[in-house]
């Protein structure tokens, strides 16, 4: 098997041996650096070894939201292209705090820093005690929280409060240690996703889990890459997808007010999946829309970390002033990247989660 890095290269290559220079990927892009850039100067940067710096920037501020994608008439992974670009770069600073202390080999540095986190933000008990364990249970079932188990929300406990009500039994992998390697892929760090990929590959298909649900949709991306690259056959669930299965049993109670839903680039967009949160909103509230929905969704910028950090501040707040302005008082997201990017900019709105939801209008 090729490198993760030699396979990009050789996807990223092919397909711009196919483009249609049509350029409609970027005029698709939210970036307003996007019309300014020449679409055979952009693919011809794209294979150099040695991109242009103002190229790069670019590159850097992608949000690898996909709609670029959804554009392209060829179905070609112009996002993909942009991490690839971002692989000849050097990192901005901003990018950090996602990339930082994930894995299971970490330096003597990482490891101090690692442990003093566990302590300054361990998590409720119900969720600690699963941190960066090696050993699971024989289940069918695992939730998959890895770094969002640290999450100031609590939405890893809530989802685990609607597994305990249906009374099913389950395991859960948990903290730094079992991280997806997706921010690093995104980032275009193939080399350090890698060994991430496949050590989570290892660790589930070392488990009898048949179905592996996460709350993250770029964990969600990650676990279906890896099952696929790796030739798994274990199911990827989300969270939304995995309490729709089992909705009939759960009670909920049922609301007039209303509630607008975030959709997730990853999920509406790249998924296809818009329908299944709107279905169970609808179970529990009046679901009002906001103007960009579905696939046609506005990116949290979760992915650009804390690169240029007050334009990612207005895109949220811009977005909170969009779900204000359809009369709710609650957006509701299903991914926690998008939870956690909104809820601290959340004013007159309530920024929830929805399992967090579903758990809170459960008929106990
Ligand atoms: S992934 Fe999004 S931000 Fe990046 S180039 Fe494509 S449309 Fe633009
Ligand atoms: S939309 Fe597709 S075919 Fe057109 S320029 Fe972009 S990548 Fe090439």
């Amino acid at each position: 098997m090729n490198s993760l890095a030699e396979d990009i290269k050789q996807q990223v290559e092919s397909e711009i041996s196919s483009c249609r220079n049509c350029k409609k990927c970027l005029l698709a892009c939210p970036l307003p650096e996007s019309k300014g850039i020449d679409i055979f100067h952009l693919n011809r940067e794209i294979l150099s070894e040695r991109p242009t710096h103002a190229m790069l920037d670019f590159a850097f501020l992608c949000y690898s939201c996909g709609a670029c994608n959804d554009s392209c008439s060829e179905h070609l992974r112009r996002d993909l292209h942009m991490a690839y670009l971002r692989s000849k770069g050097r990192l901005p600073k901003g990018f950090t705090n996602l990339l930082h202390w994930r894995g299971r080999s970490l330096g003597p540095i990482d490891k101090v820093l690692y442990s003093l986190k566990r302590i300054k933000d361990r998590p409720v008990d119900s969720i600690a005690r699963h941190l960066d364990k090696t050993e699971f249970k024989d289940t069918d079932l695992l939730f998959y929280f890895a770094c969002y188990a640290y999450s100031p929300s609590n939405i890893p406990e809530k989802t685990l409060g609607i597994a305990d009500h249906l009374g099913l039994d389950y395991d859960v992998i948990a903290g730094y240690s079992h991280c997806c390697g997706w921010p690093h892929f995104l980032a275009g760090d193939f080399d350090r996703a890698e060994p991430l990929f496949i050590d989570l590959f290892n660790t589930i298909t070392n488990t009898t889990a048949k179905t592996v649900v996460t709350g993250c949709a770029e964990c969600y991306k990650a676990l279906k890459f890896i099952r696929d690259r790796y030739a798994g056959s274990f199911k990827v669930l989300t969270t939304t997808e995995w309490i729709t299965a089992h909705q009939k049993k759960l009670k909920l109670t049922k609301s007039t007010e209303p509630i607008t839903f975030h959709d997730s680039c990853q999920l509406s967009r790249l998924e296809d999946k818009a329908d299944v949160p709107r279905a169970l909103v609808k179970k529990m509230a009046s679901l009002v829309e906001m103007e960009a929905n579905r696939r046609e969704t506005r990116c949290c910028g979760g992915m650009r970390a804390g690169h240029e950090p007050e334009r990612l501040n207005i895109l949220r707040q811009n977005r909170l002033t969009e779900a204000k302005s359809t009369g709710a008082k609650m957006m509701v997201t299903e991914c926690i990247t998008c939870y956690e990017k909104y809820h601290p900019h959340a004013k007159d709105i309530k920024v929830r989660d929805l399992s967090e939801l579903v758990y809170d209008r459960l008929k106990k």
